[in-house]
């Protein structure tokens, strides 16, 4: 995709591409990215151990980014017969900020989205509609005909919706390539919540129901605009042989649309997102190289270039490459339990305070200045600074004593985490700086969003609304 670059740190920042000094992996250079970023943070006043500082930031790694996004594209452009189509759709609702958008449209990667909302972000980055891709289970009518008009691929989630695509289709020829997403039932991971291809998931036209699979074939011949079928059977806590095992399915259905069709029909396949994410180390596992390895096992006619693909990776881009830095306010024993109160919690890891067996999260230790705090590990609850008893980032988690005024670390949060923002206790959504190091060591801070302001809260509260319920 042709783009500008939004900003250029290529040129002297630290590179996972390249060895880093002592020759250890690109895991331990994002590692120290990071310690450094957050001395920097604290120099530099993003952040501080005590009043009247901010409290609380949220920081991105930019490098770590393009090095994601550079591991995905080259995965499957060095395993995919040469010319083959590839569109690679960043999945919006993991990270929609707009700068973030821009940089991954640096590195030739679209948007996924699945909203007016997202949509909307994805043009003002700037992202072309050939390079966008809308999945949404529950698309308006006004929002297919703005998609078939800008020529933005829509994949179609069940048969009402393909009912309406037939009106639109007859009114205006569609500028856009238009699908189906196919559920295919191939069972749960570890998250029920986000186990997409159960057999009774929300998602697609589940493919083992009865009669399914055939009224599909036949809704293809009929309809020979659908050139695209779409499943996207992968998520946190779903192992790889599962996720292959879908697409497999939706290969396998592409070839028997075409077949019954006598022709190419279904040029493209979209294969969703989903690659888990480790949540418990600095490890960038399971990588793309790995998806794509386990995908040539299952599918191996999936690369031969029959088909083009788009893929639409979310947390797998993003994840490692957010961090939550926070002040501890207070130190406090309760009942023997040791309760360090923090500036972050529910509002900015909502997941983790409502699910946290499925969304553990680590906790990294620093003081006031911002250097890694060391100790006797001594078991503490990291609370958040939410009113209800169960806003914890941690329970009993073994850490060095933490002291009012130290900050904490929350890392891997670069995807559906601060950027998912709660707005509990009218908890402000908290700014978000990118950062690049030089190769001197030097952080280099960018905005990316701004700290939401309390005009703002009492705006979207209704501030200038307020005797509109007494007339
Ligand atoms: C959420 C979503 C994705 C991205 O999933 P990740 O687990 O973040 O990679 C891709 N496609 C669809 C349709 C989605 O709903």
């Amino acid at each position: 995709m042709a783009s500008d670059r939004a900003y250029d740190g290529t040129s002297d920042e630290l590179s996972d591409e390249l060895p880093d000094k002592a020759g250890d992996g690109p895991a331990r250079a994002a590692a120290r990215r990071r310690d450094l970023a957050v001395r920097a943070a604290v120099e530099q006043g993003l952040v501080s151990g005590s009043d009247p500082g901010e409290p609380l930031v949220c920081l991105l790694d930019t490098a770590g980014i393009r090095a994601s996004a550079q591991a995905l594209t080259s995965a499957f452009a060095s395993a995919l017969a040469p010319g083959t189509p590839v569109l690679h759709a960043f999945a919006v609702k993991a990270a929609p900020l707009v700068p973030v958008l821009r940089l991954l449209a640096d590195e030739g990667i679209g948007c996924e989205v699945a909203s007016p909302g997202e949509l909307a972000l994805a043009r003002a980055a700037g992202v072309a509609p050939g390079a966008t891709v809308l999945d949404s289970p529950a698309k308006t009518e006004t929002e297919l005909r703005e998609a078939l008009a800008l020529g933005i691929a829509v994949n179609a989630d069940n048969r009402q919706e393909l009912e309406r695509l037939d009106a639109l289709v007859a009114a205006a020829p569609p500028r856009s390539p238009v699908g189906v997403r196919v559920n295919p039932q191939t069972g749960a991971g570890t998250i029920d919540a986000l186990s997409t291809a159960t057999a009774t998931s929300k998602f697609g036209i589940p493919l083992r129901d009865p009669g399914a699979r055939a009224w599909l074939v036949g809704a293809y011949l009929d309809r020979p605009w659908l050139t695209r079928l779409h499943a996207h059977s992968g998520s946190q806590g779903v192992p790889l042989p599962l996720i292959a095992q879908g697409v497999r399915e939706l290969h396998a259905l592409a070839e028997e649309i075409n077949a019954a069709a006598g022709r190419r029909q279904v040029d493209t396949l979209d294969i969703g997102g989903g690659l888990p994410v480790d949540f418990a180390s600095d490890a960038a596992t399971p990588t793309y190289a790995q998806y794509v390895a386990a995908l040539r096992e299952a599918v191996p006619a999936l690369f031969d270039g029959g088909y083009g693909l788009v893929t639409e990776f979310g947390r797998s881009l993003l994840a490692k490459h957010g961090l939550i830095l926070a002040r501890v306010e207070y130190a406090k024993e309760t009942g023997g339990r040791r309760i360090a109160v923090t500036h972050a919690g529910v509002q900015v890891a909502t997941r983790t305070v409502y699910a946290p067996a499925s969304w553990p999260l680590r906790i990294l230790p620093y003081d006031a200045k911002g250097a890694p705090l060391t100790g006797p590990p001594l078991a503490q609850d990291v609370a958040g600074p939410a009113c209800f008893a169960g806003d914890l980032l941690a329970t009993a988690r073994d850490l060095p004593r933490l002291s009012a005024g130290d900050l904490i670390g929350v890392p891997d949060t670069g995807a559906y985490f601060f950027t998912a923002h709660y707005g509990y206790n009218s908890l402000p959504r908290p700014a978000v700086h990118g950062f690049t190091v030089t190769a001197g060591g030097e952080v280099r801070f960018a905005l990316a969003r701004p700290a939401q302001s309390l005009t703002s809260i009492v705006a979207e509260a209704g501030g200038d609304l307020r005797d509109a319920l007494r007339r």
